[in-house]
């Protein structure tokens, strides 16, 4: 059944909108003074740039809009509820090369289109440790390396295979990817019956204070951007000499140009999208041991993906600390389709997840089988499936001056920043799609949009 929330805005196309009570993530306890920030006290009445959305796509884009640029638009950002409080306050902080990707986008577009996305997950760990490092933001961004863990023979013997062949294609990007077989699996990685796996450069950070810790740094050097918490766009028409006025509940605002930052919810301002980026809820966790217990776990040394079986799989970053965040279990709910497909309401958990998540340290490392490791942090946040499993993102079709970045599926980390920095390169210079620099399987077409998103449990 719907919440309050979810009937609020029901005279709208479409319901999709952040709900108002959501869970509290772990990364989401140590909150930025801007987290409620409004610039000024009534909206401007027009800007040149409107972003809606203020996670890592809404604020990348205001970073990259801005940056380096002599002559800054003027820009309103616009965000539901607070700065950083959708799936980017609530996700894994992790960011590596989906490998699993690269042999699928091999087959279905070509070996260059495969390599142009690793090259772009690469290039995306390094842009956001050296922003990092720039802006001096304190978000406990480490450079490390993701060990994909893989647990079951049959999973194992495939993806040699396709390693195998990716040597054989002698594609650039495997300098970076180490392959690791069933002799030393267990002991390099630490995962108990791990047949193998590779391990790829990544990093992990806290997520919330890279976004919140960067707008703020914006905030403080650019007097033309403006920030509004707490007020959704409700609706947006277009006028006839290209602007929009954009309604939120605390008035209008005319845009030269729009910016749709807001991932799961999109269709909630856009009811073209309905079916095409569809809300799905997922579960996330923080895991830690007494400080006082009699058996303290190891300090793990890489992040990781542990795929139990082909279709079956968690990820998991170590926290400075020592603490763990962890995400995944989705065979404890799948099969239970509306607690996960077409949801958007992350005020409650998927609390099928939580024995999973009690018991995935001792289970399956080494060192924490009597750690006493438990969960005290567990919450829900919303994705935005595709129907192709591929981000959407450049102009709306149709619309000249509407622009989108959404649609990550389970993975966002590794693709937002440049992302955004194309996008910001097609505002800033008019570029076409071609010369922005984002994958050429992401761009957001017709015939990509024909297509309606079909619920897929084991992603
Ligand atoms: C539990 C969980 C774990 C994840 N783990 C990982 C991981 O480890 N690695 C990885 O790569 N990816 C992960 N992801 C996915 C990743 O977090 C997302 O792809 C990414 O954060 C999307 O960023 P975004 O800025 O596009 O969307 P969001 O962070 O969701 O931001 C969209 C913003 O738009 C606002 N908004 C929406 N509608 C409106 C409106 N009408 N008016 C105003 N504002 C609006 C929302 O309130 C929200 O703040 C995870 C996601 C979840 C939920």
């Amino acid at each position: 059944m719907a919440s309050a929330d979810e009937t609020r805005f029901a005279n709208v196309a479409s319901n999709i909108f952040p709900v108002s009570n959501s869970t509290t993530p772990y990364w989401r306890t140590e909150l930025h003074e801007i987290d409620s920030i409004r610039s000024s006290e009534d909206l401007p009445s027009e800007c040149d740039v409107l972003i809606v959305g203020a996670g890592l796509s809404g604020v990348s884009t205001a970073y990259h809009l801005l940056d380096d640029n002599p002559s800054p638009p003027s820009i309103v950002l616009l965000e539901a509820r607070e700065v950083c409080s959708g799936a980017t306050g609530r996700n894994g902080g992790h960011l590596m090369m989906i490998w699993s990707w690269i042999d699928e986008i091999s087959k279905e577009f070509g070996l260059e289109a495969a390599k142009e996305v690793a090259l772009f997950q690469r290039d995306q760990v390094y842009a956001m440790k050296a922003v990092a490092e720039k802006e001096k933001l304190d978000c406990d961004a480490i450079l490390t390396r993701c060990f994909e863990v893989v647990l079951d023979q049959r999973h194992f013997d495939a993806a040699s295979k396709v390693y195998q062949k990716q040597l054989e294609d002698g594609l650039d990007f495997i300098q970076d990817v180490n392959f690791v077989g069933p002799k030393h699996a267990e002991k390099l990685s630490g995962v108990k019956g791990a047949k193998g796996g590779v391990t790829t450069t990544a990093l992990q950070l806290w997520p919330y204070k890279f976004v919140s810790g960067l707008l703020s740094r914006l905030l403080e050097r650019s007097p033309s951007l403006n920030v509004q918490t707490h007020t959704p766009v409700t609706s947006i028409i277009a006028s006839n000499d290209g602007t929009s006025i954009v309604h939120t509940p605390r008035g209008t605002i005319r845009a030269q140009k729009i910016v749709f930052a807001t991932n799961g919810y999109t269709t909630g301002i856009v009811p073209e999208f309905e079916k095409k980026i569809v809300p799905i809820k997922i579960s996330c966790s923080h895991i830690s041991a007494p400080e006082d217990s009699p058996n303290p776990p190891p300090q793990l040394t890489h992040t990781y993906g542990l795929s139990y079986t082909p279709s079956s799989r968690d990820y998991l970053i170590p926290r400075p600390d020592g603490g763990v965040i962890c995400g995944g279990a989705r065979y404890t709910y799948k099969d239970d389709q509306k607690l996960w497909f077409n949801r958007w309401d992350d005020s409650t958990v998927l609390e099928a997840t939580r024995p999973h998540f009690e018991s995935v340290m001792q289970k399956n490392f080494r060192g924490w089988e009597k750690s006493g490791a438990a969960v005290d942090y567990l919450w829900s946040g919303i994705i935005g499936h595709t129907a192709d499993g591929y981000p959407l993102c450049g102009k709306v079709p149709g619309k000249e001056n509407h622009f989108i970045l959404a649609g990550y599926n389970g993975g966002g980390m590794p693709h937002i920043f440049l992302t955004a920095k194309g996008i910001a390169k097609m505002i800033r210079e008019d570029a076409a799609f071609e010369k922005s620099g984002i994958p050429r399987i992401f761009k957001i077409t017709e015939e990509r949009l024909r297509k309606d998103v079909q619920p897929r449990p084991n992603q």
